[in-house]
């Protein structure tokens, strides 16, 4: 597992690097390493390598890999693929983080199976692509009003995956729009956090604003498919 330790020390440099370039400092960004497909050792030689924050996409694998690696009880676990309502129970007291709520609906269904606390980002589908989850830009405000309202959600941004484009650079405008959006629904007060940003586009999200980046790939390597 040397090889994760080495890629996670580049990765370290990269955002280093890209807050540099903004003006930005070390603690302004949280780096999220994404461990979807990835085995338990990997995320162990990451954490002994000192990152505490990963990424799961599915709520099974999310539950599998947080008892096989109880004994690291400082480790955060954000919950950043899509939470479908019936996997609530499950997802509220594994998560230190959702970025993926998407819906008035998983909202009050979080809430309601939260016992304590829950920290969450809206992800909002930037480009309005059909096939892909996320609250439309529209749907926003009421969304947002939504989770200000609950009991015992705690909102704490948004989240965004852009369109796929053949140049890192062509996710910028994307960034900027939630960036944007931010803006339109009471700045970085009421939504201090900003996730955006993975293997290919990470310097363009650090440039936009991000305070969380989501990388897997650049860290862990490829991933083993789905179910291999
Ligand atoms: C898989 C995934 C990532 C990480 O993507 P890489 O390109 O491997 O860095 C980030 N965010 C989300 C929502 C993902 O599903």
């Amino acid at each position: 597992m040397d090889h994760v330790v080495e890629a996670l020390n580049h990765v370290r440099a990269r955002l280093a690097d890209a807050l540099a370039q903004s003006g930005r400092k070390p603690e302004q960004v949280c780096l999220v390493a994404v461990s979807k497909y990835q085995p338990p050792a990997a995320i162990r030689a990451a954490y002994q390598a000192g990152q505490r924050d990963f990424g799961e996409n599915y709520v099974q694998e999310l539950t599998q890999k947080s008892a096989d690696l109880a004994d690291l009880a400082d480790l955060r676990w954000h919950m950043i693929g899509h939470v479908q309502r019936n996997k609530a129970r499950s997802v509220t007291p594994l998560a230190h983080l959702i970025h993926t709520v998407d819906s008035t609906e998983l909202a009050a269904e979080l809430d309601k199976r939260a016992h304590q606390p829950l920290h969450v980002l809206v992800e909002v589908n930037v480009g309005a692509e059909a096939q892909k989850s996320g609250c439309l830009p529209n749907a926003l405000s009421e969304l947002l009003d939504a989770i200000a309202g609950a009991k015992r959600l705690v909102l704490r941004g948004l989240m965004c995956v852009p369109p796929h484009t053949l140049e890192a650079s062509g996710a910028r405008p994307y960034f900027d729009r939630l960036r944007e959006l931010r803006e339109l629904h009471g700045g970085a007060e009421r939504l201090p956090e900003l996730s955006m940003g993975m293997t290919a586009d990470l310097e363009h999200a650090v440039a936009a604003g991000a305070t969380i980046v989501r990388i897997g790939t650049a860290i862990f390597g490829e991933r083993p498919k789905a179910g291999g």
